[in-house]
């Protein structure tokens, strides 16, 4: 048996690799460096571009740009119209993210749990959680693949619930052979670097609705409008604007924008190589009893985000610690995704309490994240494979 570099012997890899990386390459730079130099670098056409090309991607009607994920998150929350005493179901196994703009509205976040194949929030945990104040539901397509959207659609619909689709991990998803973006009343996306496509720091929101649409551009600029038909005090004055509400400045820059839909372009590459990883690890890990391979339900021709190494601790002598430090030991750096929402000290602080979904609670005792991103060779994918096996030959019962 191998000696594990955290033992003393010597690292499957001499360098790290750490579970996500973005692929940034000349064609960027060249949009980034036009722009710079362009008239508007802020507000002008390259905003409006990315928003169109985003529709073409996910099919949906409209699109706003923002400022990052969270923003989008934060406007998709208030353009629902979430506000104190309202209820809303949110998945369990998510970045705060997806709770935190429950709370900046006021309102409270309800947290479903989580299936133990799939990862994704469980529909019939989220019917059993609604209450006469359920005002919506937050869905995250976690590492990527699409949560049980009919079922959950059904489930909005019967009660009145507002559905918002955080995919900030599912661009190029499709669910049911239809991109997601147009399939929830708001889909969130993210841009940071760590995500499929990348400018930084950006997000989007994506909806069918006329209506959201509108109030979603109106929030990223403070509130403010100059379509007459939505202000108090009309007027035809060329320099008139008139705040109608409270909203945020959560724009993106045109250079973001430009980086993005040069991104954007890349998209089917970019998925095409993580799914083909996907499919190594997937093959190579089914065969091994100590692990877990995620359960990829048929509706979701998914872009794997993330790949979840979940432990059968059962068959092995070590803690799910003592495996993470093992492996990164071997300069194969896993992350963890998540912690449940509810066990940060913020929630503990609001009086949510350990047991509360005890899949999620599971999953997060028994998994992390390995390499998954597009630029990560065929070498690399083997050392990865290999630090696995190593440190699971180690720690096998
Ligand atoms: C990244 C992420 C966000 C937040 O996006 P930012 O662009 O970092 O603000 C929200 N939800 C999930 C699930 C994410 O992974």
């Amino acid at each position: 048996m191998e000696e594990l570099a955290i033992f003393g012997g010597k690292p499957v890899r001499k360098e790290k690799i750490y579970y996500g990386r973005q692929c940034v390459e000349q064609d960027d730079v060249d949009a980034v460096v036009a722009t710079l130099t362009s008239p508007l670098i802020t507000c002008g056409p390259r905003v409006q571009e990315m928003e169109k090309r985003l529709c073409e991607v996910t099919g949906a009607k409209y699109a706003v740009g923002v400022s990052n994920g969270t923003a989008a998150l934060h406007l998709a929350a208030m353009a629902a119209g979430f506000g104190p005493g309202d209820e809303v179901i949110v998945s369990s196994i998510t970045f705060a993210a997806s709770a935190n703009c429950v709370r900046y509205c006021g309102a409270t976040p309800v947290f479903a749990d989580i299936e133990n194949d799939t990862y994704n929030i469980d529909p019939e945990c989220i019917k059993k959680l609604i209450t006469p104040r359920t005002k919506g539901v937050v869905a995250v397509d976690f590492t990527g693949q699409a949560v049980k959207l009919d079922e959950i659609r059904a489930i909005c619909k019967e009660h009145g619930l507002i559905l918002i689709e955080d995919a900030a991990h599912a661009i190029g998803t499709k669910y049911k052979g239809q991109p997601v973006g147009s399939l929830a009343d708001m889909t969130c996306f993210s841009f940071h670097p760590v995500k499929t496509v990348t400018c930084g720091e950006g997000g989007a929101i994506t909806t069918n609705d006329e209506k959201l649409y509108r109030h979603l551009m109106r929030l990223r600029t403070h509130g403010i409008t100059r379509d007459m038909s939505e202000m108090a005090n009309p007027s035809d004055a060329l320099w008139y604007n008139e705040q109608v509400e409270l909203g945020f400045n959560y724009r993106l820059t045109d250079f973001q924008a430009a980086m993005l839909c040069s991104q954007l372009k890349k998209l089917q590459k970019f998925s095409d190589r993580r799914k083909e990883i996907t499919a190594i690890y997937d093959k190579v890990f089914s065969e091994m009893p100590e692990i877990q391979v995620q359960r990829e339900i048929p509706e979701s021709d998914t872009t794997r985000h993330l790949y979840v190494l979940r432990l059968h601790l059962e068959k092995l002598t070590c803690n799910r610690r003592q495996f993470f430090d093992a492996l990164y030991a071997e300069n194969v750096c896993p992350q963890v995704h998540y912690l449940p929402v509810y066990w940060h000290s913020y929630y503990e602080k609001l009086g949510y309490q350990k047991g509360l979904c005890p899949n999620a609670e599971a999953y997060y005792e028994s998994s992390m994240s390995i390499p998954l991103y597009y630029s990560l060779s065929d070498e690399e994918v083997q050392d990865v494979i290999h630090a696995v096996k190593k440190v699971i030959a180690y720690y096998r019962r």
